[in-house]
């Protein structure tokens, strides 16, 4: 063979090398384009935290951390955009990793979590949580029974048959946190996968072994939810609108995930402010059309809810409009009067000494807030709200912390930079 033969063949060879290894790459990333944040739970709490651990000292926070960061990689290889809340060992506040899951415009917020228990070290199960009522929340209830069936299935857990998929709301009466301020936008569940206070259960999580079987496992499910397809809706509103006229129909184009309209047969179903509203669902033109309620409030949420025929949920993320009630009172001004009032009288309040001036500049700006997803300057009344609040608490004797602790962790979700 001549040397340039050779040459040829050896670039035919590389060539088709080339698109080989494209074409088993392309292949390989069934969440390409998938936006995905994993929250491993806690961090640098060993100076204060004796609750979280182990008896033979494992932290829960660094069992989170390592199945999180095997599981990143394996998502990242599929395609996906992970996100991690953190990546070290150190705190990141709740609030923090519910923006930053927003920021990222997250498609699903994975929490990895393991469980303790101080009064029973027998308890071995598995549990995953959702936000609130499973009947609002159910692309989040179909992802968690994906989960725990495959934790049940591959994981080693001494009560193989306890444990279950529960509302958050059985950890605390408003949930969690991270839940609650990421359902508007994203499904999402908190994952333990065991026990670190059960002494065998310490000795699994403990094995880098385990956590990559652990982390299979989410990983597995987290493909077989999207390969399920995440259907979604689409409120057909013109951009223009002022108010939305609650006398006429309100249309939702929906998706089934895979650009076509297959939906199971009476999963349809719309809400108002919470509250079931007549509908009706037209499969040639993919459109469900809603008939709304009158409303007296300032603005209205619609949720809108159906099941692809491969068994996934909508996520019902609330649309949100102004009513013509809230567009005359915006209108009128009263709402920019109450702000600009407060702003004329706040530097008196917080230098001077007197509660019923504190009072009512407070009044005034949470008066200005309540249309908030308008108003431009929405995030200094926040801020002066915090700096009034904590004027206030140095002139009355009623401890007014969890107000103020509220009202930044308020600042903090909703105004992020
Ligand atoms: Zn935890």
């Amino acid at each position: 063979m001549s040397q340039k033969v050779v040459l040829i063949l050896i670039a035919v060879l590389m060539l088709s090398a080339c698109v080989g290894t494209q074409s088993i790459l392309v292949e390989d990333q069934p969440l390409k384009g998938i936006n995905i944040t994993i929250d491993p739970g806690h961090g640098a709490t060993q100076a204060y935290d004796s609750f979280r651990i182990g008896q033979t000292g494992e932290r829960e926070e660094w069992i989170n951390l390592r199945v999180a960061k095997i599981l990143s990689r394996k998502l990242t290889l599929a395609g996906a955009n992970v996100l991690m809340t953190r990546t070290k060992d150190r705190d990141v506040s709740l609030g923090g990793r519910a923006s930053m899951a927003k920021l990222h415009n997250s498609d699903l917020f994975v929490s990895i979590h393991h469980n303790g228990s101080t009064n029973d070290l027998s308890m071995d199960f598995p549990i995953v949580y959702f936000h609130g009522s499973g009947d609002m929340n159910p692309a989040s209830v179909d992802f968690a029974n994906i989960l725990i069936d495959s934790m049940r299935a591959e994981m080693d857990f001494q009560q193989q048959q306890a444990g279950a998929v529960y509302s958050d709301h059985l950890i605390y009466s408003s949930g969690t946190s991270v839940l609650r301020n990421t359902i508007d936008d994203m499904p999402g569940v908190i994952g333990e996968g065991g026990f670190f206070t059960n002494p065998s259960g310490e000795g699994r999580l403990k094995s880098k072994d385990y956590n990559k079987l652990e982390a299979e496992i989410y990983y597995k499910a987290i493909l077989e939810y999207f390969d399920r397809g995440t259907p979604s809706a689409t409120c057909l509103l013109p951009d223009s609108l002022k108010y939305i006229d609650l006398t006429r129909p309100i249309e939702f184009e929906l998706d089934d995930g895979f650009g076509n309209t297959f939906f199971i047969e009476n999963s349809f179903k719309v809400f108002q402010d919470g509250v079931k509203i007549q509908s009706s669902w037209d499969s040639n033109s993919g459109v469900l059309t809603a008939i709304p309620d009158s409303s007296l409030e300032r603005t209205v949420s619609f949720q809108v809810f159906a099941r692809n025929l491969q068994g996934n949920a909508i996520h019902p993320v609330p649309f949100k409009f102004l009513t013509k009630t809230g567009w005359d009172w915006l209108s009128h001004e009263k709402w920019f009067e109450a702000f600009d009032e407060a702003e004329s009288l706040y530097a008196q309040a917080i230098q001077g000494d007197e509660l019923e001036s504190v009072t009512s500049v407070l009044h005034l700006y949470k008066l200005s807030l309540e249309l908030q997803m308008v108003h431009p300057k929405a995030k200094i009344a926040e801020e002066k709200i915090l700096e009034l609040l904590q004027k206030k608490q140095t002139l009355v004797e009623v401890d007014l912390s969890e107000e103020i602790e509220a009202q930044q962790s308020r600042l903090k979700d909703y105004y992020p930079n």
